[in-house]
């Protein structure tokens, strides 16, 4: 990624806000995406990682290799070192809620201003803002409170450390934490409690919690009342967010009782009354629930975006992932009777482009001349061919006078999205209903209702046209644009066709570490094929999972994970691999949906 012409790259300080991936800014996301590198802090959101560039490296200052606790003077040298390291490229650094709120952004920037480094600010969602607007408390309100107070409940004059690596489950839930080393650390509090207790706004305390206790005596002794309201608030904004309400003289005894763990905010004020009648944020069926799901990214939003309105945190794992396969000569483009496999490219015939897509040595474009339709079949093969057709220098006008059909209303509506209408596209949207609308044109039969054709206002009809089908006399000129994948339907029911094998469907062998540990503290896996359970445990074998004792590991790996299956053969290859399974009634994911949720509740 080349953006500024300086000799160094430039980095971007940004804000992931409290948690909730919702919470992080456009502009955040935008940088994320083309980022070269991401410096990030331990368990920022994985769901936020997730919006990362997949290409870009991914730095877990919170622990490295070495599982050392990365002092603050490093990752600001390992910034201008990444800024050196990639001349013009896009060096992100990744900060819990805002990076100049107590989050020694300003420390980092001061080091590149030092070192020459260019920089910018993406400012983030402060948790000290929106924790309490998620437990329903206004920070500021008219006739109770006309200011608000953030402050720090923790200090050193030396260098705080990021998390150490002995975290439980629930704090590795959020991304942000307080310093190991709080024990009791009031000797290092240098906060002007008299100023502080006189103030008749709502305090706010980050990082309070070790020394809260502290804090509400001294703030007692100066003069505070001690019924003042107050609440904590701990893991705001996630799937695990939980608020206690207290009083400033039973604060320390709250904490103990109701054992109130990091990250958590602190509230004091009259605010904190209205938190009672205003908490917004309803416990939902899968609310603290972390759940893998494993489908390819494009159809795992639909089912991920309902599991999280649920309340789950949902951390999207596609054990697929699919290779443009580029063409350069016509030996790829194979008629289908010639009975040749349309598997992966053997190995020696294919040589790697830089874009990490499978360059075929052997097609070439000018065979798409001898075809008069072009037959799509996934949105996939639109994107793929598109991609390559643009690549090669050509553009749309290569299929002026073409026909183009589609399997169905989604693939039409992405080649819409290059410009292209289609003129075929039957009523049963698979491959079979493809095939036989096109067979019936070949054998000029009349089909009135599985055929769309346009008119000339681009409104679509049913029915056919006999100019239609005169134009399509000769089999041999259908190219149909497929998935290695593909299953041989249409090449039945068309034999006399081509099929050119557009992108590769391949399995992820390998999840970026940031995965492995979100996979290792799910809990459970949301399996859609037998192939996402293989591919799965293939990828996973090193992974330990949190809920699974030492003792309780299989040969097979994962073992006391739950699993969340479709159909019956995903159930049994889950089986077999140790899981517990709970299969949906149907093979849909609605019925999957409801499934899971019953099972939590
Ligand atoms: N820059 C961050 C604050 C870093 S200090 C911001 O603007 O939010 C870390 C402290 O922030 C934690 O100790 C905790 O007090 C608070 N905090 C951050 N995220 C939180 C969350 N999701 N829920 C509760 N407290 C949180």
């Amino acid at each position: 990624m080349k953006e500024n012409s300086g000799k160094k790259g430039k980095v971007y300080l940004i804000g992931a806000g409290p948690g909730d991936p919702g919470l992080l800014t456009l502009r955040g996301k935008s940088v994320l995406e083309k980022a070269d590198v991401v410096v990030y802090d331990r368990l920022v959101s994985p769901a936020i990682l997730g919006f990362c560039n997949p290409k870009a490296r991914m730095v877990d200052v919170g622990k490295m290799p070495t599982h050392h606790k990365v002092k603050q003077s490093e990752i600001n040298k390992l910034l201008v070192q990444f800024a050196e390291e990639y001349p013009e490229g896009v060096i992100a650094r990744l900060k819990g809620g805002d990076p100049f709120v107590f989050g020694r952004g300003g420390e980092e920037a001061l080091e590149l201003v030092a070192a020459d480094v260019e920089f910018e600010v993406v400012p983030g969602i402060t948790s000290a803002i929106s924790v309490p607007a998620y437990a329903g408390i206004p920070v500021s309100h008219r006739g109770i409170a006309t200011s608000f107070h953030i402050i720090t409940g923790h200090e050193r004059s030396d260098e705080r450390t990021l998390a150490g690596s002995l975290q439980t489950r629930d704090e590795r839930a959020c991304q942000v934490f307080e310093p190991a080393e709080m024990s009791c650390a009031s000797d290092r509090l240098s906060l002007d409690f008299e100023a502080i207790a006189r103030c008749p706004g709502t305090l706010i305390f980050l990082m309070g919690i070790a020394n809260m206790d502290f804090i509400a005596r001294r703030l007692m002794e100066c003069g505070k009342d001690p019924k003042t309201p107050l609440a904590f608030i701990e893991k705001g904004t996630t799937p695990y967010q939980r608020t206690v309400m207290a009083t400033l003289e039973t604060a320390g005894e709250t904490i103990i009782r109701e054992n109130v763990t990091a990250p958590a905010i602190t509230i004091m004020g009259g605010v904190v009354e209205l938190g009672k009648t205003l908490a917004w944020k309803k416990n939902l069926p899968l609310s603290g629930k972390r759940l893998v799901v494993t489908r390819a990214a494009k159809q795992a939003s639909g089912i991920s975006a309902r599991l999280t309105a649920l309340g789950a945190e949902v951390i999207e794992t596609p054990m697929i992932e699919t290779r443009d396969v580029i063409p350069a000569s016509s030996s790829d483009v194979i008629p289908a009777q010639a009975g040749i496999s349309f598997a992966s490219p053997e190995k020696q015939n294919v040589v790697a482009s830089p874009e990490g897509a499978w360059q075929s040595t052997s097609v070439d474009w000018n065979t798409l001349a001898n075809f008069d339709l072009l037959a799509f079949t996934s949105t996939n093969g639109v994107e793929s061919f598109f991609k390559q057709l643009l690549a090669s220098g050509r553009d749309i006008r290569e299929l002026a006078g073409k026909k183009i059909a589609s399997v169905g209303k989604i693939t039409e509506k992405k080649l819409l999205e290059y410009g292209i209408r289609c003129d075929y596209v039957p009523e049963d949207h698979t491959g079979e209903g493809l095939g036989m609308l096109l067979r019936s044109i070949l054998d000029e039969r009349t089909l009135v209702n599985s055929l769309q054709t346009r008119d000339e206002s681009g409104i679509a009809l049913s029915g056919t046209r006999s100019a239609e089908s005169k134009d399509l006399l000769d089999e041999s000129r259908i190219l149909l644009l497929q998935g290695n994948l593909a299953d041989d339907t249409l090449l039945k029911l068309l034999p006399g066709a081509t099929r050119w094998v557009v992108y590769e469907t391949l399995p992820v062998t390998e999840l970026p570490e940031w995965k492995k540990e979100a996979v290792e503290n799910a809990d459970a896996i949301v399996f859609a094929s037998t192939s996402a359970v293989e591919n799965f445990i293939a990828a996973t074998s090193d992974v330990i999972p949190a809920t699974c004792a030492e003792h309780c590991r299989s040969e097979a790996g994962i073992s006391s994970h739950l699993a969340f299956c479709i159909g019956r053969m995903t159930e049994s290859a889950a089986k077999s691999h140790g899981f517990e399974t709970v299969t949906s009634d149907e093979t849909t994911m609605d019925s999957l949906v409801k499934k899971i949720v019953e099972y939590y509740t």
